[in-house]
């Protein structure tokens, strides 16, 4: 296996997606993701998504693929997709850490961008790398 994370923003279509439409695409994402052996997490703040996907590199193509053309999301940006040599989030098929906007400001190193109103939606390559340096060692993992 090629192992591979693809790490992408996007905004919602309906920038007020209801916590039962979030559980919808967070059930259906765990059941499929525990059987292509994918894990990773999604974020969801102000209209915005975060996503990492973490498996074989055929596989998490794949499914990014699939995903881009879901219609509850657009502006689907594919920010990384490189071979890693472990995965970050290998207990979670899809974990959802529940972040607020508070504790999204105090990141070091994005305190200024997301302090200044910015979604995950403006997030480019290197600070979408710090993002995920925070979700892998932060308190959110708990
Ligand atoms: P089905 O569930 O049978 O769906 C068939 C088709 O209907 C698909 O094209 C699907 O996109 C569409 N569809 C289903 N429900 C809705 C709905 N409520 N509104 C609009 N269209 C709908 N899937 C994963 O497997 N893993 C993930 O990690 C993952 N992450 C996602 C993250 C985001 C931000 C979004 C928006 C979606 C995500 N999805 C994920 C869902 C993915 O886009 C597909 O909907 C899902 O994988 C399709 O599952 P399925 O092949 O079993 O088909």
């Amino acid at each position: 296996m090629e192992l591979t994370h693809c790490i992408y923003c996007s905004k919602a279509t309906d920038k007020n997606l209801s916590r039962e439409h979030l559980e919808e695409i967070l059930e259906k994402s765990n059941h499929n993701n525990r059987d292509a052996d994918v894990t990773g997490i999604l974020l969801f703040d102000s209209g915005a998504f975060f996503q990492v996907l973490e498996g074989d590199k055929r596989v998490v193509g794949d499914l990014f693929k699939k995903i881009a053309l879901d219609s509850r999301h657009q502006d689907v940006t594919k920010l990384i997709y490189e071979p890693i040599e472990q995965r970050s989030f290998g207990e979670w098929s899809m974990g959802y850490p529940k972040v607020t906007r508070k504790e999204l400001e105090a990141i070091p190193g994005l305190n200024d961008f997301f302090g200044k109103g910015n979604s995950f939606a403006e997030l480019e390559e290197g600070r979408a790398k710090q993002l995920l340096e925070a979700f892998k060692e932060g308190r959110w993992r708990a």
